[in-house]
C-alpha cells in the first residue's frame, strides 16, 4: 500500500479504485491508530457505544450517531488531539501492546515493509539476538512516528494564546510530498512544452502551514526557489528586485498581500519579468476580480501568461491539501490518502445532520487517514462549498471530486452554530474572534467591546483587512495605557495590529443601531 497517491498516480487512477484504498486507511486508522492512541475519539466512541470496528467508510460517522466535531471541541482539549501510544486513559501501556498495535495498524492499512521492519526487531527483542541495537531502532522507529517535532497555529482560544497543531517527523514527510503536488498541478499544463520553475515564497514567515508548506512542498518540486518571506525581513520593494534578478517563474503568496502591496509596488518598480509563469495562490478567498487584477498587474511586467491557481488547506488538514486545476475552477483533493473530504448538511438546530449526496456540496467535514500526532475526525472546518461535480474532470483529467466556490460561513450567528466560536480571516490570519472579545471583557478596564472587521478602503471591497475595536471604558481607567495593553493582548492572540476607538456606551449602542447589540461585526462586502 503506497502512503501517498504520486500527481501521477492521480491521474491515471480512477476514483473507485482511489476509494478503496482510501476506505482501507481509514478502517485502519481508526482501529488501531485513532481508537487506541486518541484520548479524545476514543472517549467520544465509548460515550456514544460505537465499536471502532464498526465504521468502514467516513460517512459511517452519522451512521452510527457520532456527532461531528467542532472547533470548539479541539480549542477546549488540545491535549487530547495527539495520538499518543504510550499511554491509555491516564496509565502507561506496556511496550509490547504498542508494538502489536502498531503491526496490526500496518498489517490492516496494508504497509508491509514497514509492518517486516517492526516485526523483524521486535522478535530480535523477543529472542534476545542483538536485542539492544534492536531495541533502539523500534525506539527511533516510534520517535520518529509519534514524536511532536513542531507545530503551526490554528487560531487563538479562550485563554489568549493560540492553538497548536503538532506535527511529527512522519506528518512533515507526507505533508511535504503532499504540498509538493499543488504546484505540480499548477504548472502541470505549462510542463510538456517545457518549463522551468523558478519559485518565490511570498507567504509571512509565520508558524503557519501556508509558509512551511509552501518552502518545503516548492523545495521539493522546484527547479529553483527564492526562499524569501512577504514583508518583515525582506521588504516588498527588494522581494521584486529579487524577483527580476532571479528571473522568477512562480510567485506563491496569499491574494490580498500579492494583489495591494506587491502588485502596486511592481507598478512603481516596473520590473522585467519573465514571459510565463504560475501565480499560486492561498490563505484567503480568493475572488474573481483579485485574479483579473493580478493578472494585468504581472502583465503589465512583462509576464503576460500566467496561470493563477488557488490552494485550500487548514492548520487542522496538516498534511493534506486540495488545490485548483483550472484558473477560477473547482478544487480536487490531492491528497486522499492522508485526509478524505466530506460534505455535510444540518438537519436541525441541535447539531443534527447528515452526509450530503456527492453533487449537492455542503459544509466540508474532514477525516484524516493517516498522519500523527494532532488528528482529526469527523471535523467541521467551517467551510461551505456549493456545488461538487463527480466523475472525469474535463480539465485535468483527475477522477477526484471537483468542488466549487468554497466560502466561509460569514453569519456569525452561523459560525457559532457550526464551529462553536466565531473565526475570519483577516489579512489571511485565522482570528477567533469571540475569543478575543473574552479577554478584552475580561480586562478590569473594559465595559463593552465591539469587534467590527472591515476593509481599508471601503470602495475597493478587495483592500485589505482592518481590525477595529470599539471599546467603552470602566469611569477611572487610563485610557493610554488600557490602550498599549489592547494593543499586546490582540497582536498576542490575533497577530494583528488593532484600529481603536474609546466611545461612550451610549454612542457605541446607537452606532451598533437596532435592537440586538451586534458584538461582533463583518462589515466586510462579500463579493461573489
Ligand atoms: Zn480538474
Amino acid at each position: 500500500m503506497k502512503r501517498f497517491l504520486t500527481f501521477d498516480d492521480l491521474k491515471t487512477m480512477k476514483y473507485d479504485e482511489i476509494e478503496s484504498l482510501q476506505n482501507r486507511k481509514f478502517r485502519a486508522f481508526i482501529r488501531y491508530q485513532v481508537y487506541p492512541n486518541h484520548p479524545f475519539y476514543r472517549r467520544l466512541f465509548k460515550k456514544h457505544n460505537v465499536d471502532p470496528f464498526d465504521l468502514q467508510t467516513p460517512t459511517d460517522w452519522a451512521k452510527y450517531g457520532l456527532p461531528l466535531v467542532k472547533k470548539s471541541d479541539y480549542k477546549e482539549n488540545l491535549r487530547e488531539f495527539v495520538l499518543n501510544p504510550q499511554q491509555v486513559e491516564g496509565k502507561d501501556r506496556d511496550p509490547a501492546e504498542v508494538i502489536r498495535n502498531l503491526l496490526d495498524y500496518y498489517k490492516e492499512a496494508g504497509y508491509k515493509q514497514e509492518r517486516s521492519y517492526v516485526f523483524n526487531r521486535g522478535l530480535k527483542v523477543k529472542l534476545r539476538i542483538g536485542k539492544e541495537k534492536a531495541t533502539q531502532e523500534l525506539l527511533e522507529h516510534i520517535k520518529h512516528q509519534y514524536s511532536p517535532r513542531f507545530f503551526w497555529f490554528s487560531s487563538g482560544r479562550a485563554s489568549g494564546l493560540p492553538s497548536p497543531v503538532f506535527l511529527t517527523h512522519y506528518d512533515n514527510e507526507l505533508m511535504l510530498n503532499n504540498m509538493a503536488k499543488s504546484g505540480k498541478m499548477a504548472i502541470d499544463p505549462f510542463v510538456k512544452e517545457g518549463f522551468e520553475l523558478r519559485a518565490m515564497n511570498l507567504f509571512p514567515s509565520a508558524p503557519h502551514l501556508g509558509f512551511f508548506g509552501v518552502d518545503g512542498g516548492l523545495l521539493q518540486m522546484a527547479d529553483f526557489i527564492v526562499r524569501s518571506t512577504a514583508g518583515g525581513a525582506i521588504s516588498t520593494d527588494k522581494l521584486i528586485q529579487l524577483a527580476e534578478l532571479f528571473k522568477v517563474t512562480g510567485f506563491a503568496a496569499m491574494p490580498g498581500y500579492l494583489r495591494n502591496i506587491f502588485c502596486r509596488e511592481m507598478l512603481v518598480q516596473k520590473p522585467k519579468l519573465e514571459k510565463r509563469g504560475i501565480i499560486l495562490l492561498a490563505g484567503e478567498r480568493i475572488y474573481d476580480v483579485v485574479i483579473d487584477d493580478i493578472k494585468e498587474y504581472f502583465a503589465e511586467a512583462g509576464m503576460t501568461e500566467t496561470r493563477v491557481i488557488g490552494g485550500w488547506a487548514a492548520s487542522e488538514t496538516k498534511i493534506g491539501v486540495a488545490c485548483q486545476c483550472q484558473e477560477k475552477g473547482g478544487y480536487h483533493n490531492l491528497s486522499p490518502l492522508a485526509f478524505a473530504i466530506r460534505f455535510v448538511k444540518f438537519t436541525d438546530d441541535a447539531g443534527n445532520y447528515e452526509f450530503t449526496s456527492p453533487e449537492e456540496g455542503g459544509y466540508i467535514t474532514i477525516f484524516h487517514v493517516d498522519g500523527r500526532s494532532s488528528m482529526f475526525e469527523g471535523y467541521l472546518m467551517g467551510d461551505h462549498v456549493d456545488k461538487v461535480i463527480t466523475g472525469k474532470c474535463p480539465h485535468c483529467g483527475l477522477e477526484m471530486p471537483c468542488f466549487f466556490n468554497i466560502s466561509r460561513e460569514s453569519e456569525i450567528d452561523a459560525q457559532m452554530q457550526v464551529m462553536g466560536i466565531a473565526e475570519e480571516k483577516i489579512k489571511g490570519a485565522t482570528v477567533n474572534l469571540t475569543a478575543l472579545r473574552e479577554s478584552l471583557l475580561a480586562m478590569k478596564e473594559t465595559d463593552e467591546v465591539q469587534i467590527v472587521v472591515s476593509k481599508a478602503k471601503p470602495s475597493d471591497q478587495y483592500s485589505m483587512d482592518v481590525l477595529s475595536l470599539n471599546v467603552v471604558l470602566k469611569a477611572g481607567s487610563d485610557k493610554t495605557k488600557t490602550q498599549r495593553t489592547i494593543q499586546k493582548i490582540t497582536k498576542t492572540e490575533t497577530e494583528i495590529t488593532p484600529v481603536i476607538h474609546f466611545m461612550d456606551l451610549e454612542s457605541l449602542l446607537e452606532q451598533a443601531g437596532g435592537l440586538k447589540f451586534q458584538e461582533i461585526v463583518d462589515s466586510r462586502v462579500k463579493p461573489n
